[in-house]
């Protein structure tokens, strides 16, 4: 999709530190890393939250579980443990309108959330 970045990361027109890709998703190195391993795995076909997946996306979804595995096997995440994380909209804090998973590790990444809104 024009104007999309990571479309045009995927389109490779702009450059990107790809880790892993196969014909549905590519993984590349988040341009500012939260943690020593810090990979966004995207699929290629743009698509704007979790949300859009419909029933004949199995096959991208199956390389989104390939690229989980073989992203933390190359980076040496596999058996210390990582973190996945899909921010979706705006209370999400979707940052970049094309689905992307965070695979985070290398570290402790701490508590799942950070209880800083008062629950009521
Ligand atoms: P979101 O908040 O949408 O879940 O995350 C978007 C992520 O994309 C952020 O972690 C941000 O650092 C990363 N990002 C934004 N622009 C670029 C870019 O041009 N290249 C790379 N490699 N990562 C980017
Ligand atoms: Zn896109």
């Amino acid at each position: 999709m024009s104007g999309c970045i990571f479309c045009k990361i995927i389109a490779g027109e702009i450059p990107s530190k790809i880790v892993w890709q196969d014909e549905n998703v590519v993984a590349f190195r988040d341009i500012s890393p939260l943690a020593p391993t810090h990979v966004l795995i995207v699929p290629r076909k743009h698509l704007v939250t979790f949300s859009d997946f419909s029933a004949g996306d199995g096959p991208i979804m199956t390389s989104l579980a390939v690229a989980v595995r073989e992203v933390a096997k190359l980076d040496g995440v596999l058996e210390s443990g990582y973190r996945l994380i899909v921010n979706n909209g705006p209370d999400g804090g979707q940052e970049v309108m094309h689905v992307h998973m965070h695979l985070l590790g290398g570290r402790n990444i701490g508590p799942m959330i950070k209880r800083s809104v008062p629950e009521g």
